[in-house]
């Protein structure tokens, strides 16, 4: 089980073991807001298992805007659903194609069904006639900033905000 570390100002910070998280409590430097499974018993104490910790002070944190791109993330981001007909996507399409010089962008990458990927080929969704559900973009927000959150605990949908 894993812990969420919620900066001083509640916004999330990293995800770390809930071993780690607990030897911050026990030093003071972290307060336990959410909790579940079973207790952990260290020595003479005897804790309630952290699933979300608030840090006492608050941590500056350096981070670069830019989202790394990846054929998992898209997916992702589209909630696998195909850019072109809703259906459920396994792969990634570059909307201008890469042999056209289509990059590998958030905004040149969507998800997409094998049918669809099959169907399009080499063309422009122009060209095919098709058009995009989704204007694709670079994602945003804590969910996608904070390592480790992909695999997520509920409790920690209300300090992640709503991207999955
Ligand atoms: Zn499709």
């Amino acid at each position: 089980m894993r812990t969420l570390v919620l900066n001083a100002g509640y916004e999330p910070l990293a995800v770390v073991s809930f071993r780690r998280a607990i030897v911050l409590v026990l030093a003071g430097k972290a307060t336990i807001v959410a909790h579940g499974g079973r207790p952990v018993v260290g020595g003479s104490v005897t804790l309630p298992r952290p699933s979300v910790i608030l840090l006492a002070r608050y941590v500056r944190v350096q981070r670069s805007g830019a989202v790394p791109v990846s054929r998992r993330g898209v997916l992702r981001r589209d909630n696998h659903r195909c850019a072109y007909c809703g259906s459920h996507a396994t792969t990634i399409d570059h909307v201008l194609p890469r042999s056209r010089g289509g990059r590998d962008t958030w905004e040149n990458l969507v998800a997409c069904c094998v049918t669809c990927n099959n169907t399009k080929g080499n063309r422009t969704p122009e060209e095919k006639g098709w058009s995009l559900r989704i204007r694709p973009a670079c994602p945003r927000g804590p969910a996608w900033v904070v390592r480790g959150v992909e695999t997520r605990d509920p409790s920690w949908d209300v300090y992640l905000g709503d991207a999955a």
